[in-house]
């Protein structure tokens, strides 16, 4: 089916074009155009979102779970619901996030979350385009809830075990770099394909720095689970600050990190090395109560989801991620917006099919308002309905 969508604006990773006319042939972008230049295709089905901005699906490389399932379940039932919740709020994109748990419980989880994956079937919504492995070689010090029993020192032959019943789809690890072998298995995973995110550490500057040159790539939510800055002990902290090419991530949900350290996050890391994640769990979109993260029981209240006292994951969205952003620093959505488009799939090596509007790529979009406020999201061109808002905004017609 072809379609065409207009809108006053587009944002992409080449820049704004005024007044596109985007063609889309089987989920697919074909072209981008001019409105004013180009006659509007006559079977085409119209999406008309005038007086608004377009711009990529959100891609989040740290995401747990959401709409009541977690990751880790690795069913098509659980995927299926995560798709479609998370396609609601903007995301298109998602690297499923595991959290430390017993090796072959994990080992399982990753099999079953490959085959998944390997699958070629059409996704309801956002798109699994890969795992993030968080845990198991984390700092005992800053293991936030991931379980002490569970955590393991890195280890090659662990890791290989773990790439293989993934069947080589895991794109990012967390490591803390202060552990014995951290940097032989920086560079073997690296070597395989793997993006090294350092944090859950207590590490030194020093030690950090030597991450680095093992070829570590981005920060694991910036601040969270990371040794406090020191002003004669920088630490890991002043290192992912201070260090230009490394990525960042950044839970942006006004209760992980003060809107004071959002802003100076922003300035140090800015429009080209920050990322915006969730760390989403299952509570995500659910009422209050009880929920799973991994094999973790976590208490879900008044937007913050703990375990025993301590902050387990976030339930927060990328759309609402961006508000919070737009309202901490002031920036503007065009400022912001590579912060969840371009830099998470760039990090990751991805930005060849998602994280923009492009020919070729999946037309997996949001529309949002100059305040940044998600209008619409559209998952290979087709508008994901959020109920009336979403449906009152488009004008299709035939
Ligand atoms: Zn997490």
């Amino acid at each position: 089916m072809q379609s065409v969508i207009l809108a006053s604006w587009l944002w992409a990773s080449s820049g704004v074009v005024p007044e596109p006319l985007i063609l889309v042939e089987d989920g697919r972008v074909v072209e981008i155009g001019s409105r004013a230049l180009r006659e509007t295709p006559k079977p085409a089905q119209v999406l008309d979102y005038s007086g608004h901005l377009l711009a990529p699906a959100f891609v989040d490389v740290h995401l747990h779970g959401c709409a009541g399932h977690d990751v880790m379940e690795g069913s098509a039932t659980a995927f299926h619901s995560i798709s479609r919740f998370l396609a609601q709020k903007g995301t298109g994109s998602f690297l499923a996030t595991t959290v430390t748990a017993p090796l072959d419980a994990t080992l399982k989880s990753l099999a079953a979350m490959a085959a998944l994956l390997r699958s070629t079937g059409e996704w309801p919504g956002a798109r699994p385009c890969g795992i993030h492995l968080e845990g198991p070689f984390l700092s005992h010090a800053k293991r936030g809830v991931h379980p002490p029993e569970n955590l393991l020192e890195p280890s090659i032959e662990t890791f290989d075990r773990l790439f293989d019943a993934a069947e080589g789809l895991v794109r990012l690890m967390t490591l803390a770099p202060e552990l014995p072998g951290a940097e032989d298995l920086a560079r073997h995973a690296t070597q395989r394909g793997v993006r090294i995110s350092i944090g859950h550490s207590n590490a030194t500057a020093q030690e950090t720095e030597r991450l680095l040159s093992a070829g570590a790539a981005s920060a694991t939510h910036t601040f969270n689970a990371m040794r406090a800055l020191d002003h004669r002990e920088p630490g890991i902290a002043g290192v992912v600050l201070g260090e230009t090419s490394l990525f960042a991530e950044l839970i942006c949900d006004g209760i992980h990190v003060d809107p004071r350290m959002v802003r100076l996050w922003w300035r140090l890391k800015g429009a080209e090395r920050g990322i915006l994640v969730t760390d989403a769990m299952a509570a995500t979109g659910m009422p209050d109560g009880e929920y799973l993260l991994g094999g973790m029981r976590v208490q879900l209240a008044n937007g913050r989801a703990t375990a025993q006292g301590v902050l387990a994951g976030s339930v927060l969205t990328l759309d609402r991620a961006l508000k919070n952003m737009i309202a901490f620093t002031g920036a503007s959505v065009e400022e912001l917006l590579p912060l969840l488009t371009r830099n998470p799939a760039t990090m990751i090596g991805i930005e060849s099919h998602c994280g923009n509007v492009c020919a070729g790529q999946r037309a997996d979009m949001v529309v949002l308002d100059v305040d940044g406020r998600l209008i619409a999201s559209l998952a290979a061109g087709v508008p994901v309905l959020r109920g009336e808002q979403a449906a009152g905004h488009a004008t299709a017609r035939r």
